[in-house]
């Protein structure tokens, strides 16, 4: 096969390890810069030019798109999904899973466990949501936010009423959660790849934190799952339509509940943490599953 790998940098542990699992299996690799992908959307022949280059014959391409670069990856994505080449994950679903309130009303709706989250726009309605959540502590969470940045715990009614009102002020979309205290400060990272767990790990914030995220000091360790999370895992993957995703879940008193699903999960904390080949896994996935034009959705809805 011929691939491409949407990428902005070869050099990170991600994309090196899919170069590497791809040439291991005998298939001819590029890396592209999606930001110097430039796009013919006028003829009826889609094409993708690279720094003067017209692109041909992919077969397949891998999305890793980072959330700031949201839009015009997915524009790049959903050209090659027209000209028929085989997406890892596709256009429509990466950009459903970068909409955190999306994404836990489609969660929602399918019956997935959540924290019980609340969402408003006047400052007026704080109060009701907070009680609606079930008051403090509380955690406040900036909707664009990554690696645990902008995610706050609110230990009491007051500090939640200020943060609020703060974010607000700053015009900030914000979504209230219930606290899981129980989760002792871990969470859960589960890698779907198409429709299996294949690595799953615990991460565990440092002393005194309760954000696991590994950039923010968090360490990561074998766990083994329970069946109601492996199928919780698989059911939040299917729900958002990715073929490969990281579901974070927390351990809490009703169950597991999903936090967040991420189309483009990075694969060194949990190949160092599990030992296991996710990269080679995810190009098997590909060799199984690659068609032309075989996508739900060619880019469209
Ligand atoms: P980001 O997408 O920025 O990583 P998350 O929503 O995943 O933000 O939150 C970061 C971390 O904070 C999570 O990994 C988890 O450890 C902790 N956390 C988030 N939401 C809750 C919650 N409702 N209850 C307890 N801990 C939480």
């Amino acid at each position: 096969m011929k691939i491409a790998i949407l990428s902005r940098n070869p050099k990170l542990y991600s994309t090196r390890r899919l170069i590497e699992a791809a040439n291991e299996r005998g298939h001819e690799v590029r890396v592209l810069d999606a930001l110097r992908c430039y796009m013919n959307i006028t003829s009826m022949r889609p094409s993708i030019h690279y720094k003067g280059e017209n692109l041909t014959g992919f077969n397949a391409v891998i999305p890793r798109i980072g959330a700031s670069v949201t839009f015009y990856g997915t524009a790049v994505l959903r050209q090659f999904e027209m000209m028929g080449v085989y997406p890892l994950n596709e256009s429509v679903a990466i950009t459903r899973s970068r909409d955190k309130l999306r994404s836990l009303q489609l969660l929602a709706r399918k019956g997935i466990g959540l924290p019980v989250t609340g969402f408003a726009h006047s400052p007026d309605d704080v109060q009701d949501m907070l009680k609606m959540v079930g008051g403090a502590p509380a955690v406040i969470k900036l909707l664009e936010g990554t690696q645990g940045i902008g995610v706050v715990l609110a230990e009491t009614q007051k500090a939640a009423e200020s943060v609020i009102e703060a974010f607000m002020g700053l015009k900030a979309n914000i979504l209230i959660q219930e606290f899981i205290k129980e989760a002792g400060g871990a969470d859960i990272r589960c890698l779907v790849v198409g429709g299996k767990v294949v690595a799953a790990m615990k991460r565990q914030g440092k002393e005194g934190e309760f954000r696991s995220n590994l950039h923010r000091g968090g360490s990561a360790s074998l766990v083994k799952l329970t069946p109601e999370e492996r199928s919780t895992a698989v059911r939040a993957a299917s729900i958002m339509g990715l073929n490969v995703c990281g579901v974070d879940i927390l351990r809490s008193n009703h169950g597991p509940v999903v936090m967040e699903v991420n189309s483009s999960p990075g694969l060194e904390g949990i190949e160092a943490a599990t030992q296991k080949d996710v990269a080679g896994l995810i190009i098997q996935f590909i060799e199984k599953n690659h068609q032309p034009n075989k996508t739900r959705t060619r880019g469209k809805g």
